[in-house]
């Protein structure tokens, strides 16, 4: 046994009592952090979570440094690693993942499904099953972390677990840089090997596609990969931020492609999916809160998975160090105290009724007392309708509490008007975007 490893729990402590690190500190960073091996004047020392890594390497490399080398009388460094099934969990992802680009983790098994994304996740399974047959391209569109690149990436997977097709993934700015290089390198056959690259794969998956536009020969060289691919059935499959028809400055020949395959969004998911998600992500992640805490979570945090999540994590992280790394302890206050900027800074939270009544009647050109009137003309009852639908969708107040918005006896009337929009979004696509341009408006205050 070396000097250093039989004084091993000693050099912590005396690094806790010289650079006066405190107890809780102590306790989560340092006391874990374990002697590994030697190499010449190097330490291996092992951290036993990835999460931890890059803070300790951080704060308390140079301490370690110079503990050490007061120690042995010259100079030691220490390399902070990873537990070992922890290296060979990202040896893993870097390997399979190198061909396709795809990200491993984002698969169909923790996508979780609700009202938000149920018609995208159907076209999804069956783009996955039958590649390049049907709905090509398959056109994915919705806003900022809401679970389009995690749903294209588990198509990918998908096919290439289950056939023997080249998968490719390539975000637009990717692709972007890709053609801006060989342009750069100036010869034909950089620009052939570009082309040869993305017109010999099965399944071409781009994220993120109105990062295109503009882009002049990128969208040159994109129009005639996509050309030549779905020509051949191979299937194509893209992400945008917008609808294809509210793309500003799209091409028309891309708007036209575009719209010959099949479009679906995703919208902001609603609470019971946020609480399904968010255990989700606690189950995949061996990171466990208290219900009532996911609950405020999952209440409060409605526009973006993305924001969730981290909202999640920063609990969990914040929460560890207040409790003693006892997460069970964390209090509703103490949550609530942690996100008091996430929160503030996420306002469409308080998306109140009255908020929606005004939205809906600036929308159709009429006044919020007409909606909440007894008029029973076409132009009135539309909105009113749609009124209620967004209550449902965006609210967590109860239908009853919509009936006396309106000035309803009971919520029977409301059920009615919601079912009416539900079906009717399923035939008139009018509507539907309409219900989606008022929730953008609603989404973007
Ligand atoms: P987008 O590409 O739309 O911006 P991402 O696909 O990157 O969004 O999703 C952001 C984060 O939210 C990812 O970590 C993703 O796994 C997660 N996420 C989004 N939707 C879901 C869902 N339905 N189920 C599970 N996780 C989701
Ligand atoms: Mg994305």
């Amino acid at each position: 046994m070396s000097i250093i490893e039989q004084n091993w729990e000693d050099i912590k402590e005396s690094i806790r009592d010289e650079y006066e690190i405190m107890k809780v500190a102590y306790k989560i960073w340092l006391e874990p952090l374990q002697y590994y091996k030697e190499e010449g004047k190097k330490v291996y020392v092992r951290v036993p979570k990835k999460e931890l890594l890059e803070y300790v390497q951080k704060n308390y490399k140079k301490f370690f440094d110079e503990t050490l080398s007061t120690l042995m009388q010259e100079k030691y460094k220490v390399e902070f690693v990873v537990d070992e099934d922890m290296d060979q969990e990202v040896a893993e992802t870097v390997s399979s993942s190198f061909e396709s680009n795809l990200i491993q983790k984002y698969r169909f098994d923790n996508f979780v499904v609700g009202s938000n994304n149920s018609l995208a996740h159907s076209a999804a399974l069956h783009v996955a099953e039958n590649p390049g047959k049907d709905f090509n391209p398959l056109f994915i569109y919705g806003g900022s972390g809401l679970g389009k690149t995690h749903l294209m990436t588990a198509i990918g997977h998908y096919i290439m677990e289950n056939s023997k097709l080249r998968v490719l993934y390539v975000t637009s700015e990717e692709f972007t840089n890709e053609v801006i290089n060989s342009i750069r390198n100036g010869n034909t056959a950089a620009m052939a090997e570009l082309r040869d690259k993305y017109r010999n794969i099965d399944v071409l998956l781009v994220d993120d596609i109105q990062f295109i536009i503009g882009k002049v020969q990128t969208q040159e060289e994109f129009f005639h990969t996509f050309n030549t691919l779905q020509n051949n059935n191979k299937a194509v499959i893209i992400t945008s931020d917008k609808h294809p028809s509210h793309m500003k400055d799209l091409e028309e020949r891309f708007r036209t492609r575009f719209l010959s395959g099949l479009l679906v969004d995703i919208q902001p998911p609603v609470y019971e999916t946020r609480m399904a998600i968010l255990k989700k992500f606690a189950e995949t992640n061996k990171k466990f809160l208290p219900d009532q805490i996911i609950d405020y979570i999952a209440s409060n945090i409605k526009s973006n998975v993305r924001e969730l999540e981290g909202a999640f994590n920063k609990v969990y992280a914040e929460g560890m160090l207040k409790n003693n790394n006892n997460i069970n302890d964390i209090s509703l206050d103490q949550a609530k105290e942690i996100l008091k900027d996430s929160i503030s800074k996420d306002k469409p939270t308080i998306i109140s009724p009255q908020y929606i009544l005004e939205m809906v009647a600036d929308y159709y050109h009429i006044d919020t007392d007409d909606i909440t009137s007894k008029k029973r003309n076409a132009d009135i009852v539309l909105p009113r309708q749609v009124f209620m639908y967004l209550c449902r969708e965006m609210t967590d107040v109860t239908l009853a509490h919509v009936a006396t918005i309106l000035d309803k006896k009971d919520h029977s009337t409301i059920i009615h008007g919601c079912n009416k929009i539900d079906e009717e979004i399923k035939i008139n696509n009018q509507l539907k975007e309409s219900i989606e341009a008022i929730k953008n408006r609603i989404y973007s205050q």
